[in-house]
């Protein structure tokens, strides 16, 4: 918890990752290369964050995300009530391949899904490869956080047509659409009742404050992308920088800082 005017605000992460990677791009530092539990704790511990529902970080096309699953998973029984992980599938595996591995993490206790267009080379809208995935989500009640921004594959036009086709999946726009697609999410949000965003990655504070004043204070999610953003700076670019700014009220910076993705997992307050 942090203290906002007085009161204690639950904080919950909506977008950090756990698990080892591979060698691409930006991941060759060691501490974003292989980031685990334990450290993803001692973040959140250092600022004051209770709750977050980490997925396997990115590994490429050539990964099912079958181990990264479960590893997700055994994180959240080492520390139960602080992460509750995210499956992440590859739409390019079979159907019947993912519903396995799907149920597999579930069983686990997993409790959302996440989808990156970009690493796994798919358009977010894909009806024969992702839309079968939704249809399993919309049936296990699950989030689904697409990446976003960055890329055609996964702009805000598609993940926003994925959200038109599936108005009972709460679908997330993971980094709001990082900057250039900002704006876009929101104009997308406010037509888009199950259209949400995660602040994770945005660069500009005023697209942040955008994006709470115009989608609305119920449509954004804290989200710190650890480990490739840290939870401090995450956590202070919005709960400091941003909201000195905005100055929200109690009700809505709780909203903002967990209480959406409370919602959205089912967990009452
Ligand atoms: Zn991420």
């Amino acid at each position: 918890v942090i203290e906002y005017r007085g009161q204690s605000i639950e904080v919950w992460d909506a977008h950090a990752h756990l698990g080892r990677r591979m060698s691409m791009g930006i991941a060759h530092a060691i501490e974003i290369k292989s980031f685990q539990a334990d450290e993803l704790i001692a973040q959140m511990d250092a600022c004051g964050v209770d709750v977050a529902t980490p997925f396997p970080i990115g590994v490429g096309p050539e990964a099912d995300y079958a181990d990264l699953n479960l590893q997700v998973a055994r994180a959240g029984l080492d520390y139960p009530g602080r992460i509750r992980g995210f499956g992440r599938l590859n739409p390019g595996f079979a159907l019947e391949h993912n519903r396995r591995l799907l149920e597999d993490a579930l069983a686990h206790g997993l409790r959302g899904l996440k989808l990156h267009p970009l690493i796994e080379r798919f358009p977010a809208d894909d009806r024969q490869r992702v839309y079968p995935l939704l249809e399993l989500a919309e049936h296990f009640r699950l989030p689904v956080v697409f990446h976003c921004g960055m890329g055609d594959l996964a702009s805000p036009d598609r993940i926003a047509q994925v959200a038109r086709d599936f108005p009972r999946v709460n679908v997330i726009a993971g980094h709001a659409g990082l900057s250039e697609g900002v704006p876009r999410v929101i104009e997308h949000a406010r037509h888009l009742p199950n259209l949400f965003m995660d602040t994770s990655a945005v660069g500009w504070l005023t697209l942040v404050c955008d994006a709470i004043l115009w989608a609305g204070p119920e449509r954004v999610l804290f989200g710190s992308d650890a480990p490739f953003n840290t939870v401090r700076m995450e956590l202070d670019k919005l709960a400091v920088h941003a909201n000195r700014l905005l100055q929200l009220s109690v009700e809505d910076f709780r909203l903002v800082m967990g209480g959406n993705l409370k919602r959205l997992l089912g967990v009452v307050a």
